[in-house]
């Protein structure tokens, strides 16, 4: 080999180790871009997340407004014929006084309720499992009932017999059966039936509250546990609602490990179903 080849040789050798080098520079940009790439996704859908959350709030807010805004002016209006003394005798001041309690009444309901949303949504909620016996939540929360079942002459039909105690959250569940059995009493005519009945197996209870009033419409049973939704046919029926007791009845079960479901049909009736582990630690998954 002359100098000359050895030098084109070496200037081969370099070449290639250039080639080497640029090429390891490119795979790294490609793999720096994908990072940068990915980065960016997932920067964009926590931005998305946090557009929808910020929408929903002001749903919220917009929703939970709106309701109270109904009550509140019944409550202003009736203040001022009041103030302005513009009743024609006592019974029709005590008749619109009355009104106003009641409207009074809807708005710490519904106040709660959005109370209970918010912390539930939050996690703020502590649950607290202690043993406790459903039959005997239930029955308390129908004898507290009782004189809107007189007055709406319903037949109550109840079968606890067969009601072990569960692990569960007192108030929590309370609340729960409550809103069930409140709504069974609300949606079914006067003289209407409404049946409480409870079963247990394989470490869960069941307990079934059914009625036989207005059901609800095949097109609606998708949103039905969905925050503030109401049938239509149940706000032609009952004006007073929030939307909200289903939405806690669902967040409550699913704290307790237990999964809640329905059947309906327009005119004849609904089921609610409410499945709950005997002990929290199994759970549905
Ligand atoms: P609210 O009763 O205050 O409207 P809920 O969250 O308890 O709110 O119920 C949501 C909706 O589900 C009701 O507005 C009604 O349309 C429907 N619903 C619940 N329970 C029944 C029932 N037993 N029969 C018919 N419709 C029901």
């Amino acid at each position: 080999m002359n100098e000359q080849e050895i030098r084109i040789a070496e200037l081969q050798h370099q070449l290639s180790a250039s080639k080497e080098l640029v090429q390891q520079v490119l795979k790294e940009q490609q793999l720096a871009a994908k990072l940068l790439i990915r980065r960016d996704l997932s920067l964009s859908r926590a931005n998305e997340q946090l557009m929808a959350l910020d929408v929903a709030k002001s749903e919220f807010i917009s929703i939970a407004a709106h309701q109270l805004r109904t009550p509140l002016s019944a409550i202003k209006w009736i203040l001022y014929m009041l103030i302005n003394n513009e009743f024609n005798n006592n019974e029709e001041r005590e008749q619109f006084t009355e009104k106003a309690a009641q409207s009074t009444d809807r708005m710490i309901d519904l106040v709660n309720d959005l109370l209970e949303v918010d912390h539930i949504q939050l996690g703020k909620d502590q649950f607290i499992f202690v043993p406790l016996s459903v039959s005997n939540l239930i029955k308390a929360i129908i004898s507290e009932l009782q004189t809107i079942i007189t007055k709406r002459k319903i037949n109550m039909v109840i079968n606890l017999d067969s009601c072990p105690e569960i692990s569960g959250d007192e108030t929590k569940l309370r609340e729960l059966f409550q809103n069930l059995i409140e709504n069974a009493l609300k949606y079914t005519p006067v003289e209407g039936t409404v049946r409480i009945t409870s079963s247990s197996s394989d470490g869960f209870l069941k307990i079934e509250v059914a009625d036989s009033g207005i059901g609800i419409p095949e097109d609606q049973k998708y949103h039905i546990f969905s925050k503030f939704f109401r049938a239509a046919n149940a706000m032609k029926v009952e004006t007073v609602g929030s939307g909200l007791g289903l939405f806690i009845a669902k967040e409550v079960t699913e704290r307790h490990g237990g999964k809640i479901w329905f059947e309906s049909t327009v005119g004849q009736g609904s089921v609610f179903h409410v499945q709950l582990p005997l002990n929290p630690d199994k759970k549905f998954v």
